[in-house]
């Protein structure tokens, strides 16, 4: 259903690149001096000023084609379209009216929309700017001095006074429209950009199969612990869990049965582990598990109660071949650095996979 000329002159646009655009907010301006021109052809016809009513249904008719420009996607033709048509607008009503009746108010409004096209040289849209002010000091220079009831149709001086007031209102009012959807559209498209980064920033530390954090992930939450254990005595662990003859899982059962069972494990972990623990997968069939607060004596409980767990959950699961895992760990000391207790646990788990696999094996220092 087509949303009716209120609504649309009231909401901005919606979508994703296109309520960026400040051709969005033109079209409805368009709208709106369109509904301006028909209020003074109304006006116009209701004072018999038959001259007038005529200049704005050929001013409503551009506004009709400028939206229909717009409809089309030819933007910039419709804004120079409208551009000329102010300008003519201001020329004519001013040499039938005379200054006081305000319609060079438009020339001053005409500047600043035109210098917001960027889609046109800086130095057209300076010159296209500067046109209208030259042509609005030419119009005062011509019939701003002249008595204030001067005008070539017969209109009286209120009048004059009353289509001042409007149109300075109505000046007023499409330079405020524009300056207040541009700063709806501003907020709109750096809340998206701010939560589009916030959601790449989370997909770049999330594994895709299994969703848990990914190497680089883990990389730095390894980083941060270490920098907070520093020096201080209590330590905190890591385990290596490798899948055990993985390769043989995805050469028997195929490669999609091999993802279920990196799956399975993934779960297994996170069920076994503490809250402020955390898992990461770590290369392919490898997952790193980062054990807080956990010394030489309690990691090899937790760690063989976590390598059980999977046997068990894998012999029990019906969708997927039993497996087991081997674990190699190792805790953070003082003196320590990534690269030594990673590689203490590496060697741990190498030691596991030699003596026989479906092991855990914890590395002392
Ligand atoms: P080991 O017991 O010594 O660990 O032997 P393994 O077969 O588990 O280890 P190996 O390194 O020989 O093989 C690991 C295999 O894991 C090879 C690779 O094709 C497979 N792999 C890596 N990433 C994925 C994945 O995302 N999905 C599946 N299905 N397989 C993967
Ligand atoms: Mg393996
Ligand atoms: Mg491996």
């Amino acid at each position: 259903m087509t949303p009716s000329l209120t609504t649309r002159l009231l909401s901005l646009p919606q979508g994703t690149q296109q309520s960026l655009s400040f051709n969005q907010v033109l079209h409805q301006i368009y709208y709106l001096a369109w509904l301006l021109h028909l209020g003074f052809f109304v006006v116009f016809v209701v004072l018999g000023v038959w001259t007038l009513a005529l200049l704005n249904l050929a001013s409503m008719a551009a506004y009709v084609f400028a939206l229909v420009l717009n409809h089309g996607r030819h933007w910039s033709s419709a804004l120079l379209l409208v551009y000329v048509e102010v300008l003519l607008h201001a020329i004519l009503t001013t040499v039938l009216l005379g200054w006081m009746a305000g319609f060079p108010y438009y020339l001053f409004a005409v500047g600043p929309v035109v210098l917001l096209n960027t889609y046109w040289p800086l130095l057209f849209r300076l010159a296209l700017a500067a046109l209208a002010i030259v042509v609005k000091g030419l119009l005062y220079l011509f019939f701003g001095g002249m008595d204030m009831d001067f005008t070539l149709l017969a209109v009286a001086p209120g009048v004059l006074g009353l289509l001042h007031l409007g149109n300075t209102v109505a000046v007023y009012f499409t330079l405020g429209f524009i300056v207040y959807t541009y700063g709806v559209i501003a907020k709109r498209a750096e809340d998206r950009l701010m939560a589009a980064t916030a959601e790449w920033e989370r997909k770049a530390h999330l594994d895709m199969l299994t969703g848990i954090y990914n190497r680089r992930a883990m990389d730095e939450l390894l980083k941060k612990e270490a920098s907070r254990t520093g020096r201080s005595a209590c330590c905190f662990a890591i385990a290596i869990v490798d899948i055990d003859d993985f390769k043989g899982i995805n050469d028997t059962h195929g490669h999609d049965v091999g993802d279920r069972v990196i799956r399975h494990v993934t779960a297994c972990i996170r069920d076994n582990i503490r809250n402020h623990d955390a898992v990461g997968r770590w290369g392919g069939e490898e997952f790193l598990v980062l054990l807080t607060e956990a010394d030489d004596a309690v990691t090899p409980r937790i760690l063989e109660n976590l390598r059980k767990q999977i046997a068990a959950s894998a012999s029990a699961a019906t969708d997927i071949p039993s497996y087991t895992v081997s674990i190699g760990s190792a805790c953070f000391h003082p003196g320590d650095d990534i690269e030594t207790i990673l590689k203490r646990a590496d060697d741990a788990l190498y030691q596991g996979k030699k003596s026989g696999k479906n092991v855990r094996v914890h590395a002392i220092r």
